[in-house]
C-alpha cells in the first residue's frame, strides 16, 4: 500500500488522481489533500476517501470549512510546508496550479518521497534546482503531464540506446486555424474552448498561446536532461500521440492513447511497476486519421520566447511563468486582450537581466516579475 499526498486535489488532475485510487483500492492510499478554496469538494473528498489531513490555501475558504467541517480525526493544516512535512506518505501527487508548486516540490524531495509531478511550472522556474536535488536525495521525479508521461514511459522501455530527438506533439489549441491578424479579437470565452483536452483554465489558456508547450519543452529539457536543439514540437490536432522519441538508429517509438489523464497518473503511481488498466482502451477503429503540421513560430511566438529563456537559464524561465501567469489571470478576468499576454510577456522578459538560479533568487523574481507584470495590466 502506497500513502499519496495529493496537491490540488480539486483541480483536473487531482479528481483524475482520486479516480484512479478509487479503482486501485489496494494499492493506493490518500492520507491527505490540499486545494486552494473549493471546500465542499474538500469535504466531499474527505468523506469519500476516508482522508484525515487537509490544507486549504485560501485562509477564509480555511476557516469556512473548520466551521462546516464535523469530523474531529480531521486535521487541518496552517501551511503548505507543515502540511507536506508532518504526514507520513510515500508519493506527492503535485497538481498544483502554476508557481505555487515549487516549493512545495522542493520540501517533498527534502523528505525523499517519490514525487509524481503535473505542474510543470515546477521545473520550468527551478529545474536547474530541482534535478540535481532530486539526484542528491535519490528521489524519483515521474511526469504525469501527458507528453512527458509518453517520453518518460518510451525511454524506460528503450534504455541501451542515445536518443536523437524528443518530439513533443501538440493540438494547437483552438487557433491553430485563426488567421493571426483575427487574434487581437480572441475572446476569453473562446480561448477557453480548448478541442482535445479538458483542463482548467490556467493551463487552457496556456494552451491557446501555446505558452503550455513551451513550458513544456523546458519541462522535457529537465526531466530528460536533453539540450534544446534536440527537442521539437508538431502539431498533432488529434492528440492521440502523446509524443515521440527518435533514437540515434533513427528508429522512432510513439506512444498512443485515449485522452484520459487517467493512464499517465496511474502509470506515475504504480512506478517502476505496471498494473492491468480498467480504464477505456483506445480503439483505432474510431481514429482514421492522424494529421502532422508544423508549428507557425510566428503566430505563436510564446513558443520561441519559451526556447530562449530555457536556453538562456538562469532567471529568465521564472521571469517568463511569473508575468505568463499574471497575464493570464488578468485575461481571464477580461483585464487585458489576447494579444496582450504574449506582448507584456515577452516585454518582461526582454528587459530582464541574468542572474544565477538559486532557490531565493526565484522566489525573489517570482514576486517582483509579478509586481511589475500586475502594473503593467493594470495601466
Ligand atoms: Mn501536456
Amino acid at each position: 500500500m502506497k500513502n499519496i499526498l495529493l496537491l490540488g486535489s480539486t483541480g483536473s488532475i487531482g479528481v483524475n488522481t482520486l479516480s484512479v485510487v478509487e479503482n486501485f483500492k489496494d494499492d493506493f492510499n490518500v492520507v491527505g489533500i490540499c486545494a486552494n478554496k473549493s471546500i465542499d469538494k474538500i469535504l466531499e473528498q474527505t468523506k469519500l476517501f476516508n482522508i484525515d489531513n487537509v490544507y486549504i490555501e485560501d485562509k477564509d475558504s480555511r476557516e469556512k470549512f473548520r466551521a462546516i467541517n464535523t469530523n474531529k480525526n480531521i486535521k487541518i493544516y496552517e501551511s503548505i510546508v507543515d502540511f507536506i512535512n508532518n504526514i507520513d506518505f510515500d508519493i506527492l501527487v503535485n497538481a498544483l496550479v502554476g508557481y505555487s508548486g515549487f516549493i512545495p516540490t522542493i520540501e517533498a524531495i527534502k523528505r525523499k518521497k517519490t514525487i509524481a509531478l503535473a505542474n510543470k511550472e515546477t521545473l520550468v522556474v527551478g529545474g536547474d534546482i530541482i534535478m540535481p536535488l532530486a539526484k542528491e536525495y535519490g528521489v524519483d521525479i515521474i511526469p504525469i503531464d501527458s507528453e512527458h508521461s509518453a517520453i518518460f514511459q518510451i525511454i524506460n522501455h528503450f534504455k541501451n540506446i542515445d536518443i536523437e530527438k524528443i518530439i513533443i506533439t501538440a493540438s494547437g489549441g483552438p487557433f491553430f486555424n485563426t488567421p493571426i491578424n483575427e487574434f487581437k479579437n480572441i475572446t476569453t470565452a473562446e480561448a477557453l474552448k480548448h478541442p482535445t483536452w479538458s483542463m482548467g483554465k490556467k493551463i487552457t489558456i496556456d494552451s491557446a498561446t501555446m505558452m503550455n508547450k513551451g513550458f513544456e519543452i523546458i519541462e522535457a529539457h529537465h526531466l530528460f536532461n536533453v539540450s534544446y536543439d534536440k527537442i521539437e514540437a508538431i502539431i498533432h490536432p488529434q492528440s492521440i500521440i502523446h509524443s515521440m522519441v527518435e533514437f540515434t538508429d533513427g528508429e522512432i517509438y510513439a506512444q498512443l492513447g485515449v485522452n484520459d489523464m487517467r493512464f499517465p497518473i496511474q502509470n506515475a503511481l504504480t512506478y517502476p511497476n505496471y498494473k492491468k488498466t480498467p480504464f477505456n482502451r483506445f480503439d483505432f477503429r474510431k481514429y482514421n486519421t492522424l494529421n502532422f503540421f508544423e508549428v507557425d513560430f510566428n503566430k505563436f511566438k510564446m513558443l520561441g520566447l519559451a526556447y530562449e529563456c530555457g536556453k538562456l537559464g538562469g532567471l529568465y524561465p521564472a521571469i517568463l511563468n511569473a508575468a505568463n501567469e499574471v497575464c493570464v489571470y488578468a485575461f481571464l478576468d477580461e483585464k487585458i486582450k489576447f494579444t496582450d499576454i504574449v506582448n507584456i510577456v515577452t516585454n518582461m522578459c526582454e528587459k530582464a537581466t541574468q542572474s544565477e538560479a538559486t532557490i531565493e533568487s526565484i522566489i525573489e523574481v517570482d514576486k517582483k516579475t509579478r509586481i511589475e507584470t500586475e502594473s503593467i495590466v493594470n495601466s
